[in-house]
């Protein structure tokens, strides 16, 4: 199979077929209507094997999260993704692998509308970059940069769990075969926050996806608006399973440092949490209060015991 073939077999066929795609897969670029009134919003995140997973990842899961982190981003800003575009770098055409690899895409792409509009495929050490794109009404983009002193910080669901799973994976800590259907899902095929992001605009005053740990994440939006935080790290939601494996996962340092979580970090003026319990009640979402910004600089990490503590390190990034 060469490559226009490959091309042609495993991504013209849609599952997903848009009124606004005006040209689609096949010419020598994708054409798309843009309603008035809305912004674009882009974003695109690279999964390299050996790096964001491992050799032996199912294809179907890799399918999957390859897309959810992409769709994460276009929560974290209130978008409704829409359309995407993949670049694949592939070893060899493994059918088995390319069959499995796009219903893990697909079946994901189908549930949120987000049609496939273009690519490119090449030979090379197996590679998943997609960019996305979609739509938020002018102006009305969530941000990092937006938290003032007084908000209160909210998280999406529980941390640490997609880091319990890895550590299983890694042999590192035993979970039972009920433990494993808990948390693996969590790290292999995490669900985005898509609807919730959606339903934060006008709300929330910053959003981020936690993709590096609370800490680096939360860090980022402090950076950003100039402004510090402090937790009340009871408060931090953490999984029966994880509290079983409390010690022996890494306590509050994986869970606050490891990330992978794909939940969203918000923060919320007072005014706006009546409104927040409704959109919640709405879709069916915790909001998790975990502490509040304060104007001076810095995670302020208070554990029960009233104690300050500090992660020992502040998430995971390349290169470093
Ligand atoms: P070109 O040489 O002009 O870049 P290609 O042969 O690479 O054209 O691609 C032909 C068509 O197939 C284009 O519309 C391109 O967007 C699409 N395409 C190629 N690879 C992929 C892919 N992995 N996923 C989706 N569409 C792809
Ligand atoms: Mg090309």
């Amino acid at each position: 199979m060469n490559e226009f073939e490959l091309i042609q077999r495993y991504f013209w066929r849609q599952t997903v077929v848009r009124q606004d795609v005006a040209i689609a897969i096949g010419d020598d670029a994708a054409v798309i209507d843009i309603p008035a009134g809305y912004q674009l919003v882009v974003s695109t995140d690279v999964l390299v094997e050996g790096v964001h997973f491992p050799s032996d990842a199912a294809a179907q899961a890799i399918g999957h999260k390859a897309l959810a982190v992409n769709l994460s981003d276009m929560a974290a800003m209130g978008a409704e993704p829409a359309w995407f575009t993949l670049n694949l770098s592939l070893p060899d055409v493994d059918e088995n692998w390319l069959e499995a690899f796009c219903r893990g895409m697909f079946d994901l792409a189908g549930e949120y509308n987000v049609q496939l509009i273009g690519g490119d495929t090449v030979k090379g050490p197996r590679t998943i970059g997609i960019q996305i794109n979609g739509l938020v009404p002018t102006g009305q983009a969530l941000t990092r940069s937006g938290a003032a002193s007084g908000d209160y910080i909210y998280v999406t669901g529980t941390l640490g769990d997609a880091a319990l799973a890895l550590a299983h994976h890694q042999g590192k800590l035993t979970l039972t075969e009920d433990e494993q259907q808990k948390v693996s899902s969590r790290l292999h095929t995490p669900e985005p926050r898509v609807r919730i992001g959606q339903g934060l605009r006008g709300i929330a005053n910053s959003a981020i996806d936690i993709s590096d740990g609370l800490a680096a994440d939360l860090g980022h939006i402090l950076e950003m608006s100039k402004v510090g935080a402090r937790l009340n790290m009871p408060d931090i939601p953490l999984s029966s399973v994880y509290r079983t494996h409390f010690e022996v996962a890494g306590g509050y340092a994986t869970a606050v440092g490891f990330g992978d979580d794909y939940e969203l970090c918000i923060t919320v003026p007072g005014d706006k949490t009546d409104k927040l319990e409704s959109i919640g009640l709405e879709l069916g979402c915790r909001f998790y209060l975990i502490g509040e910004i304060e104007s001076e600089a810095g995670i302020r990490w208070i554990t029960a015991d009233g104690e300050r503590w500090e992660p020992p390190s502040h998430g995971y990034s390349h290169f470093r």
